[in-house]
């Protein structure tokens, strides 16, 4: 048998169902990739070897007494380490969560695992989900799979690098203003962000909670559908009272026509400073690939998008400020020995726990909500939210989904980009979706003639049109033939079943 990164989660699921191969073949096949694999893209911080034999083993009893398997059954699945799972540590890559042992399993984590999936392990991120590049790891960086010498994005760079390099076939992410969508473009995968309160963020140690939202990666956007049937399960979380009942079969209608349907574009955005050729090339290809199936392609426009930056800067690190208080030496992860006060104790333990990002956000939190500043700027910003969501109101009336870049350039070298204003400039194209609360997703279009690496498209959708977002994605897959690839140099290595 080949390696078992050439199945879809639906033909491993089968596959089990069908006797052709057990569980525990797989997950030991997915940890044999993982070895061979993951020295060259370090994107796992924990590989959880005995929950993954112990869920195999508990599919394949299921299995032998003749049970109807679930749709998930024995894929192989990794979780960004800002999301716990009991027998983990979450670390949230930073040395303040180092030592955190998970004290339950998220609403999202456990959902896959209740549709049968084994659980591979934690993923790398930047430290707090702060950064698009995961080299604010606290840890060490990961790498993009298609070169190692380049960045994978991030925040959720592990879970993208780990799913373009076959080391898993689902993972997820979180995307709090393009985390997903972002190094799903740079590692050539599918990146999904639902509609914000479509999956649970119960038990996803928060970054700015009216912005977060959880969602998968995969290879192929069947795989992304399936796992969003699995992540929408049962519908509302009483857990997290913003959850809302998505609960669907988003396989239903991935292979529908999108004939005389509306796709957007804005041109004004792929004229914008600082987009690479290879990118503005591939979003035309994409246009021109989705109107060869059908779709009419409609100009509009979000004027307020321009604004989308100095609004989210300025959202995202109040919220953080906000959440990341609890971190206080006292309660959860690192704890400064030795300490005379508590007020000693939780100025070091913040002071050495926490990277340089995760101390910049913080203390622009601070800033922006102190009192004679918080109305020039925190309110100034949400204005600019009610903005941008009637922007996007009135364009999602004239069109079904709206096409863009995930990210303006591809994946760039470790450490090419040392200046955060530009790595938060370089957010334009994400950052609106998660303000207005819509669905967006990045689809693998080609590669870059010159660069050689891959480069996506992204597509949004109004809230909770999802499902009709992931049929868009399945046509653009269908025309630009990526589904399914691994990068060429970890493809195959190690992983047979
Ligand atoms: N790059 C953005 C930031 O640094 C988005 C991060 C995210 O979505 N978690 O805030």
């Amino acid at each position: 048998m080949p390696s078992f990164d050439t199945l879809s989660a639906a033909q491993i699921a089968a596959g089990i169902a069908a006797g052709d191969f057990s569980a525990t073949e797989v997950a030991r096949a997915a940890l044999d990739a993982i070895d061979a694999r993951d020295d060259g893209t370090r994107a796992f911080l924990q590989v959880s070897e005995d929950l993954a034999l112990a869920a195999a083993a508990q599919t394949d009893k299921a299995y032998a007494a003749g049970d109807t398997l679930p749709p998930l059954a024995g894929v192989p699945v990794a979780f960004k380490d800002n999301m716990n799972l009991l027998g983990t540590r979450t670390t949230c890559a930073s040395r303040m969560l180092e030592p955190y042992q998970s004290a339950y399993t998220a609403t999202c984590v456990q959902r896959l695992l209740d549709a049968g999936a084994t659980p591979m392990g934690k993923l790398n991120m930047d430290e707090f989900a702060f950064g698009s590049t995961t080299d604010s790891s606290a840890f060490h960086p990961t790498n993009n799979p298609w070169d190692t010498a380049r960045v994978p994005g991030g925040s959720s760079g592990g879970s993208a690098a780990a799913v373009a390099a076959g080391e898993v076939t689902i993972a997820l992410g979180s995307d709090t203003g393009g985390s997903i969508r972002q190094p799903a473009s740079l590692c050539g995968v599918v990146g999904m962000k639902p509609t914000y309160g479509a999956v649970s963020r119960y038990g996803v140690v928060a970054f700015g909670s009216s912005l977060d939202q959880v969602g998968p990666f995969g290879r192929r956007v069947e795989d992304v559908a399936l796992a969003m049937n699995a992540l929408t399960a049962g519908g509302h979380d009483r857990f997290d009272s913003t959850s809302q009942n998505c609960e669907q079969d988003y396989l239903a209608h991935l292979n529908d026509s999108i004939e005389g349907r509306a796709v957007g574009v804005i041109p004004a955005l792929l004229e914008a400073e600082g987009l690479d050729a290879e990118v503005k090339a591939a979003l035309q290809q994409a246009a021109d690939r989705l109107a060869d199936a059908g779709a009419r392609i409609v100009e509009v426009d979000l004027p307020n998008m321009a604004n989308s930056i100095a609004a989210y800067y300025v959202l995202a690190p109040c919220e953080a400020f906000s959440n990341l208080a609890r971190f206080d030496g006292v309660r959860y992860g690192y704890q400064e020995p030795d300490c005379a006060t508590l007020a000693e104790q939780s100025s070091l333990s913040r002071a050495h726990g926490f990277g340089a990002e995760a101390k910049r956000r913080q203390m622009l939190g601070a800033y922006l909500l102190s009192s004679g500043v918080y109305d020039k700027y925190y309110l100034a910003a949400q204005k600019v939210r009610t903005l941008i969501t009637a922007d996007y109101q009135r364009a999602f009336q004239q069109v079904d989904a709206i096409l863009m870049p995930a990210s303006p350039t591809v994946a760039w070298e470790h450490g090419a980009i040392s200046d955060p204003a530009a790595l938060y400039l370089a957010d334009i194209y994400t950052i609106s979706n998660n303000i207005a609360g819509n669905c967006g997703i990045s689809v693998p279009v080609c590669l870059g003639e010159q660069s050689g690496l891959p480069v996506g498209a992204q597509l949004q959708g109004p809230a909770f049109a999802d499902a009709s977002l992931l049929t868009f994605a399945r046509a653009l897959e269908r025309a630009c033939q990526m589904e399914g690839t691994v990068a060429p140099s970890f493809a195959g290595k190690g992983g047979e079943l």
